[in-house]
């Protein structure tokens, strides 16, 4: 019997058994892998340490600028590049357009000045076209929303651009096309990076003396009498339910959920990553801490050195690059396993990053968890699904629980809201 039972040992789970055990709640977290931290745990191949994915810690707010204090951290000021067709452009290519040719700059600031007005039911092509002009808009986002969302542009809803992407002036165009020296207009002003232990290093902090079961993946829940069957065949009975599991997943487990929420979650679907890893005996692989990729026949779309986040992540002299490719039920991988550390290898080469020769160590694993993907109407059949889930006595928290796209400090709020449902208990 676990008063509060909290599936999921990531950021989200790890936040909401923090916060309860802060209040005298008796909180257990069952993570279904063999190591708790989800999308935050890393991995080691060799000497050199890799994150899921690129990571840093941003975040503007208090309670986990609390956590970040007492981490020892190296601070960058971002400067990530966008590589297509044999160039280099600084981010954001629609304010960096300096690398171009004379006729394709001017033909992309006239189709800028002339973009077309602002509607407000715009899907995410229009929504782009109206911001940046066809010509940026077709050239750049576009073609990476095909590679990073699976989908193409018109397919999604603009529900969760936020901040991410700039708006540049006219007059930011201009200068940007006509000199290299632009001020960052990048997003976020700084962001922090464990000097060491990797992006974990947060999550160890916050799970320190907590109660983490691992190996322990929950196959399914009643509700009504309020206990949890693991896959290796225990039972466990709670008071309160928090779960972090991806709510499509959430919703396979639980008895009598209703056709209709069964179909929307059916509906709800997310982008998986294949990553590769690759550690160099020589320094300076790569010349960017981080860069896109445009390239259609280049299958990754992003890539990190995660050296150059901190120098703890290699050996000495030595240097490492991670790449990203996305795929989804509407995309499948183009290359698995080998073939694609093998065409990562060739794009290292040919976009002069490293040479073949230096790899000492490389890996290929899959998260199959990636991004939510903001289709149309997603949000509607989402909260649909999180009704249901709550008059169920669940509260569904993180990335996937929410369904949302959410970084790792909103994971750190989601979890805290755990406080809320205190007082039923
Ligand atoms: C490519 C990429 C880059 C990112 N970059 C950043 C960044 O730079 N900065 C930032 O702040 N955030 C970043 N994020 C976001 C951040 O990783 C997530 O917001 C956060 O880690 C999600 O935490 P979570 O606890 O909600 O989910 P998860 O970390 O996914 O944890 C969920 C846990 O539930 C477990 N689980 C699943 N099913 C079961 C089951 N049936 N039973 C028991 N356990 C189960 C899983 O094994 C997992 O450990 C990035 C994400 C991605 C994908």
């Amino acid at each position: 019997m676990a008063e509060i039972l909290i599936l999921g040992g990531g950021i989200a789970g790890i936040s909401a058994a923090g916060h309860a055990t802060k209040a005298g709640r008796e909180a257990v977290i069952f993570e279904a892998a063999e190591r708790w931290g989800g999308l935050l745990d890393n991995f080691t191949v060799g000497g050199f340490r890799f994150d899921r994915a690129v990571h840093f810690a941003f975040s503007n707010n208090e309670p986990f600028q609390k956590v970040l204090d007492g981490i020892d951290c190296h601070i960058h000021y971002p400067e990530p590049y966008n590589y297509e067709n044999g160039r280099w452009l600084k981010h954001p290519v629609q304010n960096n357009l300096f690398p171009l040719p004379a006729d394709e700059k001017v033909e992309a600031i006239l189709s800028f000045m002339d973009r077309p007005s602002m509607d407000e039911n715009a899907n995410y092509r229009e929504w782009l076209e109206q911001q940046f002009g066809t010509v940026i808009a077709e050239r750049y986002p576009c073609r990476y929303t095909e590679k990073y969302w699976t989908v193409p542009p018109e397919k999604m809803s603009t529900d969760w651009i936020g901040n991410r992407l700039y708006r540049p002036s006219l007059e930011e165009v201009l200068y940007g096309a006509m000199t290299d020296e632009t001020p960052s207009t990048y997003y976020l002003p700084r962001m922090l990076y464990p000097k060491k232990g990797g992006f974990r290093a947060i999550l160890e902090k916050l799970a320190r003396g907590l109660d983490i079961r691992t190996g322990k993946r929950a196959v399914h829940i009643d509700t009504q009498k309020k206990y949890v069957d693991f896959e290796e065949g225990s039972r466990e009975y709670y008071d309160l339910l928090v779960s972090s599991v991806p709510l499509p997943e959430l919703i396979g487990m639980m008895d009598g959920v209703p056709q209709a929420v069964q179909e929307a979650a059916a509906g709800l679907w997310a982008t998986s990553i294949a990553l590769v890893s690759l550690g160099f005996r020589s320094p300076g692989a790569g010349q960017h801490l981080w860069f896109y990729i445009y390239d259609r026949d280049i299958f990754p779309s992003r890539a990190h050195a995660p050296y150059r986040k901190s120098p703890d992540n290699a050996p000495p002299d030595c240097s490492s690059l991670q790449f990203e490719t996305y795929f989804s039920r509407f995309k499948p991988l183009p290359l698995e396993g080998e073939a694609l550390v093998e065409h990562v290898i060739d794009t290292v080469e040919k976009l002069g990053l490293a040479e073949k020769k230096d790899i000492v160590d490389r890996d290929y694993r899959v998260l199959p968890y990636g991004n939510v993907v903001f289709d149309r109407d997603m949000v509607e059949r989402r909260d649909y699904v999180l009704k249901h889930v709550g008059e169920c006595g669940i509260l569904s928290v993180g990335r996937f629980g929410e369904w949302d796209y959410l970084w790792s400090d909103q994971c750190f709020l989601s979890g805290r809201r755990v406080l809320e449902h205190l007082a039923v208990l």
